[in-house]
């Protein structure tokens, strides 16, 4: 086996991370440190870009010093938290703002103003994205609005902007300023089937051209670190948004092949080849690569609340001791005692965009006890994943199987809900670190130590389990016709 070795740095949202991974997919030293997450007021949300770079600089520098083998780091793949904002002073290379995280939604009444001035199709026909807070534009011409450093810098043709990739590339490399296309697709700057940033649509957002970095492929010769770092200039030569990277990991390379992550949240990608997808069942479209200018493209559906019900059932109603405990007491009754569970305690996401919705706990007596509650919850992740089956069936982008990860697939019984309920295999990897293992792959294949990513993901991705759908077709359609119930008293 040649021993090269992958750095993957993993800037998340509320920690980054630091991976060195064999060309064989083990991993041979990791670091994380925590990110300082900042609330100013509610529905505002965020980071010390100084802090997101010299944490992440402090992990890689850790976990080549623990193999060490800096020597041996043959390149380095980034992945990261998409839509955040950074800006910055090109010149000074230092943060002019706190950066702005995709979950803040300081910037909702302007996306309802360009609603309103109608707006939302042609965004959304040329992006594949909504007029959402949650993407990148509004919070960049928030940041020239409100920040005065910012609007100095964009005046004096010093402001630079990026999500949190180019960020980290910047000042890697000492000034290098790209962003890969899967986290320019996340901006509404970037046209899908467009090569670069579209001047209509940064007109329309109020972004100044000139501060957007430039569009580069998720894999080849990206850039190179400064020797100071590492004590040699090393090649980043992969780069991707965190949950494109978390599909490229699971291998999902054709079209048709989907993965859903079950963290706090719940993401599902499906690839969708070559050409530009178009959601009529409001899902987003999405980049999911580019190699050598040839973009591959994604369908995407989030669902808002997945691990963060388990959370709350702990947490906030003590129900719980740990997450984990919950696949024994949803196995401890043969059923969920008639209670349906919709988990919209922060809205309804895709396929619903129910926002404003709140929860429902519907069907208890005084027969229900804890564990009908906690396995309703489990149960209630299924039904979310169905509708989104739907959806992206119905968009021509049907499941065949589901490939799944993230904190929550670590449940069996979830597992083989989610099979019996879809109607489908569902797999999960044995390595679980498919964001970091995707980035990995990318780079791997950048710094052509493997031809293609499908080469790729045979030699670094390793064993699968299986759960096969068991479930009767009645008891199925009793789940299936509970939830819609539920759904309607929303
Ligand atoms: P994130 O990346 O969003 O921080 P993770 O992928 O680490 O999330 O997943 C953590 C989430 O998964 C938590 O919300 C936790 O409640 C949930 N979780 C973890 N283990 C289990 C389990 N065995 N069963 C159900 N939920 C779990």
């Amino acid at each position: 086996m040649r021993d090269e070795l992958i750095l993957v740095l993993d800037a998340g949202t509320t920690s980054t991370r630091a991976m060195l991974f064999a060309l064989d997919g083990q991993v041979r030293a990791l670091a994380q440190q925590e990110l300082t997450q900042f609330y100013p007021a509610p529905g505002l949300v965020e980071h010390d870009p100084a802090e997101i770079w010299e944490r992440t600089l402090v992990c890689a520098r850790d976990v080549a010093a623990q193999a060490g083998e800096a020597g041996r780091i043959a390149a380095i793949g980034i992945t990261n938290q998409r839509e955040t904002v950074v800006a910055w002073d090109r010149v000074s290379g230092e943060p002019l703002a706190r950066a702005l995280v995709w979950q803040d939604r300081r910037t909702a009444d302007r996306c309802q103003a360009l609603k309103a001035q109608g707006h939302e199709d042609a965004v959304r026909n040329a992006t594949g994205l909504l007029l959402d807070p949650y993407f990148s534009a509004t919070k960049m011409r928030w940041l020239i609005d409100n920040v005065p450093a910012v609007a100095e810098a964009a005046d004096a043709g010093r402001l630079a902007f990026g999500t949190v990739e180019s960020w980290l590339v910047f000042r890697l490399a000492g000034g290098a300023h790209i962003s890969d296309a899967s986290n320019a697709s996340r901006t509404l700057l970037l046209p899908l089937a467009g090569e670069s940033w579209d001047e209509g649509l940064c007109s329309l957002f109020g972004v100044p051209r000139t501060a957007l970095p430039e569009v580069c492929d998720n894999a080849g010769d990206l850039a190179r670190t400064l020797p100071e770092w590492f004590g040699r200039a090393i090649p980043i030569t992969g780069m991707a948004g965190d949950q494109q990277a978390a599909t490229l990991g699971q291998s999902c390379l054709a079209p048709g092949d989907t993965k859903a992550t079950y963290g706090t949240g719940a993401f599902v990608l499906a690839n969708t080849g070559t050409a530009p997808p178009r959601s009529r069942h409001r899902l987003l479209g999405t980049v999911l690569y580019q190699m050598a200018g040839q973009r591959h493209y994604a369908l995407e559906g989030s669902v808002f609340v997945a691990g963060s019900l388990i959370q709350w059932l702990r947490d906030s109603l003590g129900l719980l001791a740990s997450a984990a405990e919950t696949e024994a007491l949803a196995r401890s009754v043969a059923d969920n005692g008639g209670v349906v569970i919709v988990p919209a305690l922060s809205g309804l996401g895709a396929p619903h965009w129910l926002p404003e919705a709140r929860g429902v706990i519907r069907g208890l007596s005084l027969s229900t006890g804890k564990a009908h509650i906690v396995r309703a919850a489990l149960e209630s992740m299924a039904h979310q994943t169905c509708d989104l089956a739907e959806a992206f069936a119905a968009d021509g982008a049907a499941w065949q199987r589901l490939r799944i990860d993230g904190g929550m697939a670590a449940n069996d019984w979830l597992a083989q809900d989610l099979a019996d309920i879809l109607g489908l295999t569902v797999e999960r990897p044995d390595f679980v670190e498919t964001t970091a293992l995707g980035a990995a792959m990318l780079a791997a294949v950048g710094a052509g130590l493997f031809p293609d990513l499908a080469t790729a993901g045979e030699a670094m991705g390793g064993a699968r389990r299986s759960f096969e759908p068991q479930m009767d077709e009645t008891t199925r359609m009793q789940r299936l016709s509970a939830w819609q119930a539920a759904l309607r008293t929303l």
